[in-house]
């Protein structure tokens, strides 16, 4: 006999009732992965089912296969910028209908009462869900994420995809985009005429430079790389660039910035960039380096400047992100990938060897029968 708990179908045991999905995990800290066989539950009354289209590759992807903080969550099945069609709706859902193109971020849950999920700022909540399993959430749920076939999620936990955006250059906002959009909103690090700094030109840097240009506000790039200069300028429509090994270029900048994005993702000192910034200006860490760096205070003191912190950003914020974004014509430069090529992409990424986002293309390579269920990855 079935029933509902919560809206979704259970069984007589109080099981949810699941269906087959099939994806690529990684199964050890070697990171390779490989055909993974899951289940995913049915679809509830408050769920969509999506169909997969496409999924960009983050770099916390790279750092949790790995196993960089030493959680140890295997199998892991990444993915969190996820785009895909609506192929099925539950009864109580009322923003999505089948056919309709859909974007799925890093969370597919929180409690919902909390404090933080009341503001709308379902990131800060303490009983986040990620879309994939990222830290131990206390829940006992395994979730599996988007380097897969279909994915069954809350409607709350979706964002209606832009009709003029492209799938494919559109995916990584859902991670990249509202990394770096909700900090520069909260922190007033939006208006025009601002000079921002954008430490890091990878994946979340160079959404920064666009969405900051959109903005209207005077960007510096500050990398490691000194050939990403050209495109940074030409291309991404940078003003300046800083080598940051140049010393001579940091201390001619020193004092002009009324804020840092650093989206840096190893260890590097944070004295230099404080002294980029004017008095009161902002930095603001989202780039997660496996290893603590020191934080200098006397210069904080000394310009009243702030050091802080955030996490992608919430449901409300994620879908005026990619809105605006679909507004302004801001998408990621992507490297499209088929299944196949995964582990020789994450290799690249771990080099800093991709402009700027690998995306894989899902619905037309990922294919079940290509391999055996225990193959390993022909890359
Ligand atoms: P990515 O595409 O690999 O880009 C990271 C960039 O960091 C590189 O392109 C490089 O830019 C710079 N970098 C690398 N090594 C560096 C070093 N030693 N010192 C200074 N800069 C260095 O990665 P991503 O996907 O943009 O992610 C960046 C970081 O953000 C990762 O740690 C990721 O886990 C984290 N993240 C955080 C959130 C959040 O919610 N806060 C969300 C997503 C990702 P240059 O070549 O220009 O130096
Ligand atoms: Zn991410
Ligand atoms: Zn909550």
């Amino acid at each position: 006999m079935n029933s509902l708990f919560l809206g979704r179908p259970i069984n007589s045991q109080g099981e949810e009732h699941t269906q087959k999905a099939f994806g690529w995990a990684a199964k050890d800290n070697s990171g390779v992965l490989s055909p993974f066989h899951f289940t995913r539950r049915t679809n509830g009354d408050d769920d969509i089912t999506l169909k997969i289209y496409y999924c960009g590759i983050c770099h916390a992807d790279l750092q949790i296969t790995r196993d960089k903080f030493g959680l140890g969550l295997y199998p892991v099945v990444p993915g969190h910028e996820i785009v895909g069609i609506v192929t099925q709706v539950g009864c109580n859902v009322e923003r999505f209908k089948i056919g309709d193109k859909v974007g799925v971020g890093c969370m597919v849950g929180s409690c919902r009462a909390c404090e933080s999920c009341q503001q709308e700022l379902e990131s800060y909540c303490p009983k986040l869900e990620s879309t994939y399993t990222m830290f131990d959430d206390g829940t006992g749920k395994k979730h599996y994420g988007g380097y897969s076939d279909i994915l069954v999620v809350n409607e709350h936990f979706a964002v209606r995809f832009p009709e003029n955006m492209p799938l494919d250059a559109g995916a990584p906002l859902l991670c990249a985009g509202i990394t770096i959009y909700s900090p520069m909103k909260y922190y007033g690090l939006d208006k025009s005429g601002m000079h921002l700094g954008v430490l890091g030109l990878g994946g979340l840097g160079h959404v920064a430079v666009r969405f900051a240009k959109a903005f209207g506000m005077k960007v510096t790039v500050i990398s490691t790389s000194p050939n990403k200069k050209m495109e940074a300028i030409e291309r991404l429509g940078a003003d300046l660039f800083l080598v940051s090994k140049e010393s001579d270029q940091l201390k001619a900048a020193v004092n002009t910035m009324d804020g840092i994005i650093d989206t840096g993702s190893a260890p590097h000192p944070i004295g230099p960039l404080i002294d980029l910034l004017k008095p009161q200006g902002k930095l603001v860490v989202v780039g997660a380096p496996e290893k603590s760096v020191e934080l200098p205070l006397f210069p904080l003191l000394m310009g009243r400047k702030l050091v802080g912190g955030s996490a992608i950003g919430g449901m409300k914020e994620t879908q005026e992100m990619i809105d605006f974004a679909g507004k302004h014509n801001i998408v990621a430069d992507i490297e499209i990938i088929s299944m196949d090529y995964l582990n020789t992409a994450m290799d690249r990424l771990a080099r800093g060897d991709v402009k700027y986002r690998f995306v894989i293309d899902i619905a037309n390579t990922l294919c079940e029968h290509c391999y055996g269920p225990t193959t390993k990855s022909k890359s």
